[in-house]
């Protein structure tokens, strides 16, 4: 810190002041002229580069951006950890990858996995109708893997028996013991024999968000005494061939190795004793889990991850073969259903700030010879202020201004009092908070001095829509400034967007140790749109979003990053408009629009208007229709 003071701020002061390398795995960086890039095949891309294209394709801010490469990256990483850990200690069996539909539906999403997926042979994991459709009409490889979990009526039945006449490698995995007569008595009508598949109650307790999805009251999976009654049944149908995989799922983002691998040992359990009542198991599927490190921590809390990809590859490859190695049971085909990790990394939220709040005086105004007693007392309190009378002098200015404001609701002071008052009280408030730095302890009653006085920016942009998990469950993403980086933020913020709800805010961000209050930024430029970006949000967010107060989906923008350092714009779609998110809540664009020409109508029957102004409206009226509707600047 103090060696910063020494030299100008450098944008590698930014990449330790937001942590890019700790959360950015490899993805994202920071230039020299401070602007964050989109990293991969030893290519980096301005992220301002690419809003630039943006602007010239008019399509506004609020946009999510997903970097194809970086999908691609992933789901190489992923395969390629899991041979290296299969190599490494002559595993006899292979790995194989389903994608979740339900992390990210969207088709630029799901089609892209399906294309570069193909080489490893990813495949999808399906959790209904609608799910299953897609990875049909993705898929092309026969042999192509597809794990249907959720629960399975007639007609998804039949569709995944359809699927296996197909080619395709269709798993029915068995949520409930009331499914399996369904999946019996249509896949003898349909004359095919089924891939089943049985998921298993995990009591292993699992720390993290979402750990309910384990344990004895889990809502998923069934119990040993279930286990066996399943197998009996597929026996006395002479089936019990059919019962090829093995399916568990403890739970997404887990923070901590070691409960993945007593998650694992506890399933290698099940898995022996189902091959040993019979069961022809190939396939040992753990479900999701494989966490993203927000924070860039590297620890065990619930938003971060205390191990690597290739430790995660490593533990579920290891721990199978010395549980089953053991009992001499022959290895499976090891799946995953890895979402939140593969998806997270290639998408950001870019929006700009439309205006700032700050809380300070509005102007230095000197003492006016009669100005009132207390005005006085309180211009005199920061004369006597140290480290020692802080708390001191913090209190005395609250109780000058309670008395200020009690006078002018007694009509004893007057407007201008009072506006004076207010800024000398904040300009105190400053002064005090600048010495909080310097104190060796901070007295509890100022603790969150610093956070009252705090900036707030307003983005372009609905938390609602966009970052639905942020306002859910206070989930926490990196959130910078993609330029000016070079520059050294000097304001310290939170965030607001624009919806008209109090809670459609940010303020926990990622800090240096432990999660902030406030995010360092920069004061705006009259002449410069000021953009920021929202990291790893490309799992769970889109499908979540809702519209309030009617902001609808934003545009989104695929790119291609080039090894020659150039991009290219791959996919465009442009965000709802308001004639979109009418329809949505029932209304008919057309009708709204009669409605108002029938009231300018009346309105030049009145002779409020004229016929020609009545046109114009009408006009403007069709154009808002079709119109975004976020804030739009024009250019
Ligand atoms: C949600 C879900 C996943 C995805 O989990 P991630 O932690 O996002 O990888 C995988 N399998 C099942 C059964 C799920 O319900």
């Amino acid at each position: 810190m103090e060696q910063r003071k020494l030299r100008p701020w450098q944008a590698e002061d930014s990449t330790e002041l937001y942590g890019i390398e700790r959360w950015g795995n490899d993805y994202f960086g920071l230039s020299a002229e401070g602007n964050v890039t989109a990293k991969t095949l030893n290519t980096e891309v301005a992220l301002l580069d690419i809003i630039k294209g943006m602007v010239d394709r008019d399509l506004q801010m609020p946009v999510l951006l997903r970097v194809e490469n970086i999908l691609d990256a992933q789901i190489m990483r992923l395969n390629e950890a899991f041979a290296a850990a299969i190599a490494q200690v002559s595993y006899t069996q292979r790995y194989r990858g389903v994608y979740p539909i339900k992390v990210n539906q969207q088709a630029q999403v799901v089609e892209e996995i399906a294309a570069f997926g193909e080489r490893y042979g990813h495949g999808f994991e399906v959790g209904s109708k609608p799910e299953m459709i897609i990875a049909l009409s993705a898929l092309t490889q026969p042999g192509s893997l597809i794990i249907c979990n959720g629960y399975k009526d007639e007609e998804f039945i039949d569709l995944g028996l359809q699927a296996i006449k197909l080619g395709f490698d269709c798993f029915f995995v068995i949520e409930t013991p009331s499914e399996l007569p369904m999946i019996i008595e249509r896949s003898r009508a349909m004359d095919v024999r089924p891939n089943i598949g049985i998921r298993i109650k995990m009591v292993s307790q699992v720390s993290g968000h979402w750990n309910s999805t384990s344990g004895d009251r889990s809502i998923f999976g069934l119990t040993a005494s279930q286990l066996v009654a399943v197998v009996d049944s597929l026996r006395q149908a002479q089936m019990l061939d059919c019962l090829k995989l093995m399916h568990c799922h403890l739970g997404s983002q887990i923070p901590s190795l070691s409960d993945i691998q007593a998650g694992v040992v506890e399933a290698c359990r099940y898995y022996i004793d189902l091959v040993r009542e019979g069961a022809a198991l190939s396939h040992i599927d753990f479900g999701g889990g494989l966490a993203v490190d927000y924070t860039g921590a590297k620890s065990s809390d619930d938003q971060s991850r205390n191990y690597s990809l290739e430790d995660y590859c490593q533990t579920l490859v290891n721990t199978v073969k010395t549980t089953l190695d053991a009992e001499q049971i022959a290895h499976p085909i090891i799946v995953t259903e890895s979402g939140r990790a593969l998806v997270a990394y290639s998408s950001v939220l870019l929006f700009n700030v439309l205006d700032t709040t700050k809380f300070e005086s509005t102007e230095q105004l000197p003492a006016e010879p009669l100005e009132h007693q207390l005005l006085t007392q309180l211009r005199s309190v920061v004369e006597g202020l140290n480290e020692q009378t802080a708390e001191q002098c913090y209190e005395d200015i609250h109780r000058y201004r309670e008395q200020i404001r009690d006078g002018f609701n007694q009509g004893q002071i007057d407007l201008r009092c009072r506006a004076h008052a207010e800024n000398i009280f904040l300009d105190t408030l400053h002064s005090i908070a600048a010495l909080l730095d310097t104190m060796v302890e901070v007295p509890a009653l100022m603790a969150d001095l610093k956070l009252s006085l705090a900036d707030i920016y307003y983005g372009n942009f609905s938390l609602f829509q966009s970052l639905p998990d942020i306002w859910a469950i206070d989930q926490l993403f990196p959130v910078m400034p993609i330029h000016r980086l070079a520059e050294e933020p000097t304001r310290q913020a939170v965030l607001a967007d624009i919806t008209c709800d109090c809670d459609g805010k940010i303020d926990q961000f990622i800090g240096l140790s432990k999660a902030a209050k406030t995010l360092p930024l920069h004061p705006l430029k009259a002449s410069e749109e000021y953009y920021l970006g929202v990291f790893l949000v490309g799992a769970y967010q889109e499908t979540l979003g809702d519209l309030h107060n009617l902001f609808g989906d934003t545009n989104v923008v695929s790119v291609r990053l080039n090894r020659d350092g150039s991009f290219d714009f791959v996919k465009e779609i442009h965000g709802d408009t308001i004639a979109d998110v009418l329809s949505y809540v029932e209304y008919q664009p057309r009708q709204v629009e009669l409605n108002y020409r029938n009231t300018a109508e009346r309105a030049v029957r009145e002779g409020r208007i004229t016929a020609a102004e009545r046109q114009q409206m009408i006009k403007a009226f069709k154009a808002s229709m079709q119109g975004y509707t976020y804030y739009e600047r024009e250019h």
